[in-house]
């Protein structure tokens, strides 16, 4: 599956789920399903390092220039953690029970696909707990 079809998921596409509230209020460049990133993908795919490495390096410096004083973390918990990358990885790293909020969408657009083996008869078998979101 390329990744470009996760942001046309209609059940985790986030910017649907208003998981990226923040991004798609403050600013114009959208993270999940960048095409610049999408395109950087297709030529390291393709055996184009180069092409592809001088591509990311446009997203990510797009990003930097987007994001140097905006929210860019999608999570809504209550965590003191909020933005803050390194740390945040840090302790799911550390904790290594489940990923950072950000990366759901993308897993979750993965696992449905999985999920339809079974005819996604594992809901029948999984709540998802209670969070303590911001307002
Ligand atoms: S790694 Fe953590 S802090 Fe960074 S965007 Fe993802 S959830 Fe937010």
């Amino acid at each position: 599956m390329k990744y470009k079809d996760v942001t046309k998921c209609n059940i985790i596409n986030p910017i649907q789920m208003g998981t990226d509230a923040v991004s798609r209020k403050a600013a114009s460049m959208i993270i999940e399903g960048n095409e610049k990133e999408l395109a950087a993908m297709e030529q390291f795919h393709k055996g184009n390092r180069e092409e592809g490495q001088r591509l990311q390096e446009e997203f990510a410096s797009a990003f930097r220039e987007e994001y140097k004083d905006k929210d860019h973390c999608p999570c809504k918990k209550i965590c003191r953690y909020h933005g803050n990358c390194k740390e945040c990885v840090a302790i799911h790293r550390a904790h290594q029970e489940h990923v950072p909020n950000c990366m759901r969408p993308m897993l979750n657009a993965k696992i449905k696909i999985l999920s339809g083996l079974t005819e996604h008869t594992i809901a029948n078998e999984i709540e998802p707990p209670h969070e303590n979101l911001r307002k």
